[in-house]
């Protein structure tokens, strides 16, 4: 239903929440976000509840400091119930992998009975959390997350954006298909948002990507169209700042 991502922002769990709160509108059943840590892993929170209670939940985090590159979501969901284990972000089997998802994975059951084969466990009942196993696989090859999205969607049928997160390197990989969403990048940092008005505190302008598109965030954005490395399409301004 909404996504936030960012990447290269101190306290990347701050500009998380506040986007999801900015897309709170859109109506959803649960929502989470997954942001690096200190240590070296991810943190992940999730809730059925509203957006304050997932803030409450990382405000009484006690681990390790939270780093600056993270995903969020506000999901409405299409395949499993309205569960903690059911909101996104989803992780791969070592939880090096994170991913939201909006949209419908419609083979997912096939992949799903695929990938099981192979020796992956689920965790939940969504469809979107073939995704990150999948990448997974991928990365078991080449171990760089933004081939691993390129080889994957390749497999996937039906809608997607999603973004992942990888815990090893802090990347954060983007791709689009038959879903909206958008990159914008400001001295604050990069960002993913499926809505510019979870953005538009820290932007000035945004970029939409298309289908068949992934993008990585990076300082200099990392842009393929089919596989291909192409250049970004023009930037689109952001409505007027609310005062
Ligand atoms: N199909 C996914 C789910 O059921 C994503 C739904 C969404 O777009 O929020 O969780």
């Amino acid at each position: 239903c909404g996504i936030i991502a960012c990447r290269g922002t101190t306290g990347a769990a701050d500009y998380l929440m506040a986007g999801l709160k900015r897309l709170e509108y859109r109506g959803y059943d649960s929502a989470g976000i997954a942001v690096t840590a200190q240590d070296g892993s991810t943190a992940v929170f999730r809730t059925t509840n509203r957006v304050d209670s997932l803030q409450t939940l990382t405000n009484s985090w006690e681990g390790p400091e939270l780093g600056d590159a993270g995903i969020g979501h506000t999901r409405w969901a299409t395949h499993g119930g309205v569960s903690v284990a059911n909101a996104h972000p989803h992780q791969d089997c070592n939880q090096r992998l994170s991913v939201v998802h909006n949209g419908i994975i419609e083979n997912a059951d096939v992949l799903r009975k695929e990938l099981s084969r192979t020796g992956h466990g689920f965790a939940s009942e969504v469809d979107s959390e073939v995704i990150g196993h999948l990448l997974e696989e991928a990365m078991a090859h080449s171990g760089d997350l933004r081939q691993a999205v390129d080889q994957s969607v390749h497999r996937l049928t039906g809608s997607w954006a999603f973004v992942a997160l990888d815990t090893v390197t802090g990347r954060v990989v983007a791709s689009a298909h038959r879903s909206p969403l958008l990159v914008a990048q400001s001295t604050e940092g990069s960002f993913f948002a499926s809505d510019i008005s979870a953005l538009t505190d820290w932007v000035d302008e945004f970029r939409i990507l298309g289908d068949g598109d992934t993008v990585e965030l990076a300082d200099e954005l990392i842009w393929l169209h089919a596989g291909v490395r192409s250049p970004a399409p023009d930037p689109v301004s952001c409505p007027p700042r609310r005062q």
